[in-house]
């Protein structure tokens, strides 16, 4: 059996062969992104050239490549460099070398389906929180040993890229991903051409294959319709994420969804549990449901006894987030599918409506994967009772709380998001095994005693290489906007490193309500120009189509004629997984002020609170579950109808918490300079959100509550 594993290992070993001998080991960790959360990983591959490293986005394979000769010769003689990529290969390979946790077969792997995975800058098959959340899951499993695979697209273009114009105006442009770059392999058969799986599509057969990627212990097949074989219009199935035409993306989603299980086949894998991460992938229990009717299964058992492997988590509580379809659509793209189910298609449609017998219902996918999974959540205790409200309409005769939907708070990877000196300064004070045991409260209980200073100094530190980066970044976008002379010195001149700076970075939907930051000019501006002034980093995209949320920006952009505001506020193009790391680490308070009750989590903010940073947040999604009154600052959560009365009444207690809590505890320094309320209150916030919004405790909840357990699996 292939499973691509001979592939990647062929790969790394050609890219050795062209670099000199002695940086072997590092073409081979190339192709394994584990080194991207060893904290020596990243700093490895920066050395050999730093200026080509940033070039192609930290990708190692793209480095190795194409680094100039004399910076591959330079590195195959530096003895240090050589010894740091030795100890590192030994430390990935001990970690892939680990035994398997115990509660489940090595050989039955959860299978995990998602539209979007942020695994890395260098791999951009994401857009956003999903995908970052996709991409910690992954990280996480690895590290817990936990058998688990991960499927998805190879967009041959991901994710839109955005570039503000001088008017503030969002563009959009597309970059074509070459595989051949990524840290990846196409999987090949024993007679070295590539596997590829047949995906029936409307009337057509749609031919897949099949890249791998390895993300530490865990494989993320990406699946791939651009072949020459495909007619042009499907070869655009895997062009771009969520692509706006709807007849493509639905083939996307059966691509992935039937796609995913057959090339799980054709790979030899077997999965206990299918994890449905959104509803994109509501196909793929239909299909192993389809193999059990082509043994002589009758439909309805053949659903039943998929359920009973399927989990589903629902990310979206905006209605018009959750995709649906006119039924005619999906009659028309599931044809064969049906065929083969020997039903008519109206019969699978039912299940994807509210009201099954409504004819004039769309099909929702979210619905249908409520239907076909045994264990559904959403993704924060908050988010769970707004689904379950939204929801009811499936359950009728059951009261709203025991609408069969539950939640996992989301949570983060640690390794991926801390920065180096918190990294360290955790190493040194919460014992060396600390990230084994991140959703142990008593782990966290150590921050108290880290001191002050020492706690201060990494916090500074961090925020002065955020300053750094975000000053050459935001010289350059301005000059690369044609923006007034005046504003782009006022980049030259931005950004203090002592000073308290504030993100706000997320994607520009108009719940997420940004403007409210400026509701009061007057007061906006004093707060940054004052003697305790405030410094703010933004970042987002808004999604190509919503001209609301592009004026939202633009409206932000209007501000920028004041002096103060060229210098003190910051917006940086092109938000990403790089971006937001800088970002979270380096802030000293994370904003978030979305309209209650429509965000289902949050993960950034989590990010941040791993770095010390600050929440300052309306409560709902985590923060509503997070928030205790000692471990940052809240703002109403309230669900109101009127928004106008709403945003006056948030901004105002923005303001005012801003004005008398954050700046004053920010800004009172004792005789040694230190703000030890403002480092009490970080104290409070690790100690008690540090053990319950890591991944750690994400997936142990999963593991414990969702996933089939080895005893229940059978041979
Ligand atoms: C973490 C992350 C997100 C999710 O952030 P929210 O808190 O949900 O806004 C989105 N985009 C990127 C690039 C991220 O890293």
């Amino acid at each position: 059996m292939r499973d691509g594993r001979p592939d990647l290992e062929r790969a790394a070993a050609e890219l050795a062969e062209r670099i000199p001998e002695p940086l072997a080991p590092l073409a081979r960790l190339a192709y394994n992104y584990r080194w991207s959360w060893h904290p020596n990983g990243p700093s490895l591959f920066r050395d050999v050239d730093e200026h080509r490293w940033k070039q192609c986005r930290e990708n190692p394979v793209h480095l190795l490549q194409e680094a100039p000769m004399a910076s591959l010769h330079r590195a195959a003689n530096d003895d240090w460099l050589l010894e740091r990529a030795a100890r590192l290969e030994a430390d990935v390979r001990a970690d892939l070398e680990r035994p398997w946790s115990d509660d489940f077969e090595w050989d039955r792997p959860v299978a995990f389906f998602c539209a979007e995975y942020g695994i890395h800058a260098s791999l951009p098959v994401y857009s956003g929180g999903l995908g970052a959340l996709a991409g910690d899951f992954v990280k996480e499993a690895s590290d817990r040993a936990l058998p688990f695979v991960a499927i998805g697209l190879m967009y041959r273009q991901g994710y839109f890229r955005q570039r503000i114009d001088a008017s503030g105006w969002q563009h959009e442009y597309w970059v074509d991903t070459d595989p051949d770059r990524l840290p990846g392999a196409l999987v090949t058969g024993e007679d070295g051409s590539p596997v590829t799986i047949e995906v029936p599509v409307a009337e057509r057969t749609v031919r897949v294959q099949i890249w791998r990627v390895e993300v530490g212990r865990v494989p993320l097949f990406l699946l791939d319709a651009d072949l020459p074989e495909n007619n042009l219009m499907d070869r655009w199935i895997s062009s771009r994420l969520y692509v706006g035409d709807p007849g493509t993306r639905l083939a996307q989603y059966i691509v992935l969804g039937v796609g995913g299980v057959r090339a799980l086949r054709a790979l030899g894998i077997r999965p206990c549990t299918l994890h449905l991460n959104e509803g994109h992938a509501a196909w793929a229990p239909l299909e192993l449901a389809r193999e059990q009717v082509a043994s002589g299964a009758a439909l309805g058992e053949a659903i039943e006894s998929v359920r009973g492997q399927t989990v589903f988590t629902t990310h979206t509580p905006v209605p018009a987030g959750n995709d649906t379809y006119p039924a005619d659509e999906v009659a028309h793209a599931i044809q064969q599918l049906a065929g083969e189910l020997e039903v008519d298609s109206s019969e699978i449609i039912r299940l994807g409506r509210t009201h099954q017998d409504d004819e004039h219902e769309p099909f929702g996918v979210t619905q249908f994967a409520l239907r076909l999974s045994h264990t559904a959540g959403g993704v924060s205790r908050r988010h769970g009772e707004v689904a379950r409200e939204m929801w009811h309409g499936l359950w009728p005769d059951t009261p709203v709380e025991n609408v069969p939907i539950g939640h996992v708070t989301n949570g983060v990877h640690i390794p991926t998001w801390v920065g180096g000196p918190v990294h360290e300064l955790f190493d040194r004070h919460l014992g060396a095994d600390w990230l084994e045991r991140a959703a142990d409260p008593a782990t966290w209980e150590a921050v108290d005693s880290i001191p002050d200073e020492e706690l201060w100094d990494v916090r500074c530190r961090q925020r002065a290489e955020l300053v750094d980066f975000a000053r050459a970044r935001s010289v350059r976008d301005r000059l690369g906007r044609n923006d007034l002379p005046s504003y782009v010195e006022a980049a030259v001149r931005s950004f203090d490193p002592e000073a308290l700076t504030i993100g706000f970075a997320r994607r520009a939907a108009t719940y997420k309500r940004l403007l409210l930051l400026g509701h009061d000019p007057e007061r906006t501006l004093a707060l940054l120009g004052g003697d305790r002034p405030v410094q703010v980093l933004l970042a987002g995209k808004a999604h190509p189509r919503d001209d609301e949320a592009k004026g939202t920006l633009q409206a932000l952009f209007n501000l920028k004629g004041a002096p103060v505001v060229g210098e003190r506020v910051i917006f940086l193009d092109d938000y990403d997984l790089a971006t937001a790391a800088w970002l979270v680490q380096g802030c000293d308070v994370w904003l978030n002020v979305p309209r209650p009750p429509l965000e289902a989590s949050g993960t950034s903010g989590m990010k941040s609170v791993m770095n010390g940073g600050l929440q300052l947040s309306v409560l709902d999604g985590w923060w509503a579950e997070g928030y205790d009154g000692s471990n940052g600052w809240a703002l109403s959560g309230e669900v109101e109808h009127d928004h106008a009365a709403q945003d006056a009444r948030h901004a105002g207690e923005l303001y005012r918490v801003l004005e008398e809590e954050v700046v004053p505890t920010f800004y009172d320094r004792n005789a040694n300079g230190v703000p030890s309320a403002w480092l009490e209150r970080i104290r409070a916030s690790l100690r008690t959100l540090g053990p319950r919004f890591s991944a750690t405790r994400m997936l142990a909840e999963y593991t414990a509550g969702a996933y089939r357990p080895r005893a229940t699996v059978d041979r």
